[in-house]
């Protein structure tokens, strides 16, 4: 909270997945996710200060509630128990998994929009404002791939088959689930209107009035949309692991 990576609400939650997460798993299922949160929290930091213009478009700033800590990290609490209750090396892969699309999501963005540069809809390939969900950026995608190749690296001292296996396993999952991620952006996702200067935002306020709903379903906000894309993640690798027979 002091370094403005997280909320009160974030920090509370934060300490009880963190808790979670160390208490049953240890080390093996810690590192990753710290890695996941620190390096992405210094991701946005390092891009605001570069690039604050997109920040007029996303619905919350980079310091994290404890909603985006639920729909990033939720997850991995869920599995740690399973894998508690009941050993299996497949929990710690989806784990990785998931935690690979959601990294790959976040950096896509930080480092998407670190600078102006031409970003299109996922659907149509128009090219639209940097910064609007749905969008995707050549640099974009390889902040994706460095989101999930950073994520594969940060688990694989605890995985028992070969490495380029399950490199390949993780890059794709988390490459997919961003694009996922993406997909759901330029489809579901709730937009808005600005009623002042006519942006389409993700956020309920913009230039001091309540916005106006403009796409997409109102209930799917960009944490069901994180939630949804660490979840396809986790699916994946099931179906990647299946047909590679690893
Ligand atoms: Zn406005």
């Amino acid at each position: 909270m002091r370094v403005k990576f997280l909320t009160k609400s974030g920090g509370v939650a934060t300490f009880i997945l963190a808790s979670l997460i160390f208490g049953l798993g240890g080390i093996k299922w810690s590192v990753p996710i710290l890695t996941f949160f620190i390096l992405s929290s210094i991701l946005s930091k390092l891009r605001k200060s570069r690039n604050s213009q997109v920040e007029t478009y996303f619905e919350k700033s980079g310091v994290r509630d404890y909603l985006q800590v639920i729909a990033n990290g939720g997850l991995g609490g869920v599995l740690v128990i399973a894998d508690f209750v009941s050993p299996d090396g497949l929990y710690f892969l989806i784990y990785i998994s998931i935690l690979a699309a959601v990294c790959a999501d976040t950096w896509a963005t930080e480092i998407g929009t670190w600078k102006k540069t031409a970003t299109y809809n996922i659907l149509n390939l128009q090219p639209v404002e940097q910064g609007v969900s749905g969008g995707i950026s050549l640099i974009g995608t390889i902040g994706a791939v460095a989101g999930s190749i950073t994520i594969a690296l940060s688990g694989i001292f605890w995985i028992d088959f070969a490495v380029y296996q399950y490199l390949l396993l993780i890059l794709t999952a988390g490459l997919l689930g961003s694009l996922f991620d993406s997909f759901l952006g330029a489809t579901i996702q709730a937009q808005n209107k600005c009623v002042v200067c006519k942006k389409v935002t993700e956020k309920k306020l913009h230039c001091g009035k309540e916005t106006k709903h403009n796409s997409g379903n109102v209930w799917i906000s960009n944490d069901v949309v994180n939630l949804l894309c660490g979840i396809s993640g986790g699916i994946i690798v099931i179906i990647l692991k299946e047909i590679a027979k690893v």
